[in-house]
């Protein structure tokens, strides 16, 4: 290698480097479901990857992927392995991964027209079909992110930005006690003080009040303060509810209120027939926040926030650049650097226009559909195995669940409950988190990956009763 090129490899090396990634890829992929769900903890092991000191010198590729393997994945839980139900699963495809490879082989500067016009084209394309999922109008717009977090900041900044135009005084948003802590997080880093985000209370079913959002609009106003944006959740990480989207549209029409929703997990199930029926009403937001990378099986770091009025984007965050001056164009372009934060941006959009390319639409839907059913067939064995408690019935692929101790104790119901997450940990073979649902702990199973088989459910369940008829033991 020439002191000019230090960093570069010869074809063939690239080769056998880009060769050996793949296969290992491929291993992964034909054997995840035979692996444990849960990676190896080993503390010392972990510790030591601290005090490794600054290479000096190169090491053969080779063992470096051994060591990353070996460091890496080896201790990681594997949130696309069909018997992972945590959180929110992230059952991402191999058409995402090679359209992630390609932007970063290729380099793809997405955010200014004229040095990457294609991207740029296929990003609002794709923007475009999303809108078309969702029912915005024509003037819609948005832009890919990095994820729901930053999806809903963004959505959040674009109300303040055409909603309050920099007054912030007195203006309050709500949302319910159910909403993602990226909501108040947001709000805080908007600027916005604590006071200004109102907690609604959630219905029995953990939907948002109407009747409590309501009796706060009025009394905020007869206080003299700005009420000014409405923040629903489309799909609630804890139980997968949804707020009353349509009576919240209405409300804010009549209130002259901005509709933000938060539909990171669940808006992708507008794709198939349930998820549309339990939706309707979505296509009255302003803003609309959601993640490819939980329901729409991309990989991670593929968030979309869409606005009805895509020059919504461009009034809160166009800035000009001196050294940017000469790439205006005076036509429809669209100049992605200045529909969000970023200037030098990734082209995620690649990984979901190629998925919807090379799978279609119906097998997307399919794969959707397959979450619901597989929440309903979790519901069903839960109920068959009699030990448990369904605290949330099956909803946007999410069902909940108590352990029922022979003697009805719900302090020990709690307990149990709270140490099976622990006792699944330590087993590996399944894994499924645990939440709060007012005064009871629950475990959750979230199963919108598509590649879980019934034969996976059954066993999970199996071996959660197994687990938690020791834990009462215990006790
Ligand atoms: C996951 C999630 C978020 C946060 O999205 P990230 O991609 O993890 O930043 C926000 N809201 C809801 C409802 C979510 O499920």
């Amino acid at each position: 290698m020439g002191e000019r090129d230090a960093l570069a490899f010869s074809r063939d090396e690239m080769r056998r480097f880009g060769y050996e990634v793949i296969d290992r890829l491929i291993d992964y992929y034909d054997e995840r479901a035979n692996r444990p769900v849960v990676g190896e903890l080993d503390h010392e092991a972990l510790e030591a990857i601290l005090h490794e000191p600054l290479p000096k010198e190169g090491l053969p590729w080779r063992e470096v992927l051994e060591q990353f393997e070996r460091q890496v994945v080896a201790p990681t839980n594997h949130v696309d392995h069909p018997r992972f139900f945590a959180y929110i699963p992230l059952a991402n495809n191999f058409a995402g991964v090679m359209a992630d490879a390609l932007a970063a082989g290729y380099n793809i500067f997405n955010a200014v027209w004229l040095q990457g016009a294609g991207a740029a084209q296929v990003e609002r394309l794709t923007v475009d079909w999303l809108r078309q999922i969702f029912g915005l109008p024509e003037s819609a717009g948005g832009s890919f992110l990095s994820g729901g977090s930053v999806a809903n900041l963004t959505g959040l900044a674009v109300a303040r930005q055409v909603r309050l135009a920099g007054e912030m005084t007195g203006a309050i948003a709500y949302c319910s006690d159910q909403s993602h802590f990226a909501i108040s997080r947001g709000m805080r880093l908007l600027g916005f003080a604590p006071g200004q985000l109102r907690v609604i209370p959630s219905d029995e079913r953990f939907r948002l009040s109407l009747a409590d959002l309501r009796a706060a609009i009025r009394s905020d106003r007869a206080a003299g303060r700005r009420p000014f944006c409405v923040i629903a959740t489309a799909g609630t990480t804890n139980t997968g509810a949804i707020d009353p989207l349509a009576e919240l549209a209405d409300l804010c029409l009549e209130e002259k209120l901005w509709l933000h929703v938060d539909g990171a997990y669940g808006a992708p199930a507008m794709l198939c027939e349930r998820g549309k029926q339990a939706l309707r009403g979505l296509e009255r937001v302003d803003s609309l926040a959601l993640d490819a990378h939980k329901w729409l099986f991309q990989p991670i770091e593929c968030g979309v926030l869409l606005v009805r009025e895509r020059r919504w984007l461009a009034e809160t965050f166009k800035e000009q650049g001196e050294y940017l001056k000469d790439i205006e164009q005076t036509g429809e372009e669209i100049n992605f650097m200045y529909q969000g934060l970023q200037l030098t941006r990734q082209f995620r959009a690649l990984k979901l226009w190629m998925t919807f390319k090379v799978f279609g639409l119906d097998a997307i839907s399919q794969a959707i559909q397959a979450g619901f059913e597989n929440a309903e067939l979790a519901e069903a064995l839960l109920r068959d195995a009699g030990c448990w408690e369904i605290v949330t019935s099956a909803q946007m692929a999410i069902v909940t669940f108590r352990y029922r101790p022979a003697d009805g104790d719900e302090a020990l119901a709690n307990q149990v409950t709270h140490d099976l997450v622990g006792a699944l940990l330590e087993d590996g073979y399944a894994f499924a988190s645990g939440t709060q649902l007012r005064e009871k702990t629950v475990l959750r199973m979230c199963c919108n990956n598509p590649r879980t088989t019934p034969e996976d459910l059954k066993e999970t369940i199996a071996v959660m009763g197994q687990l938690a008829a020791k834990l009462e033991d215990i006790y």
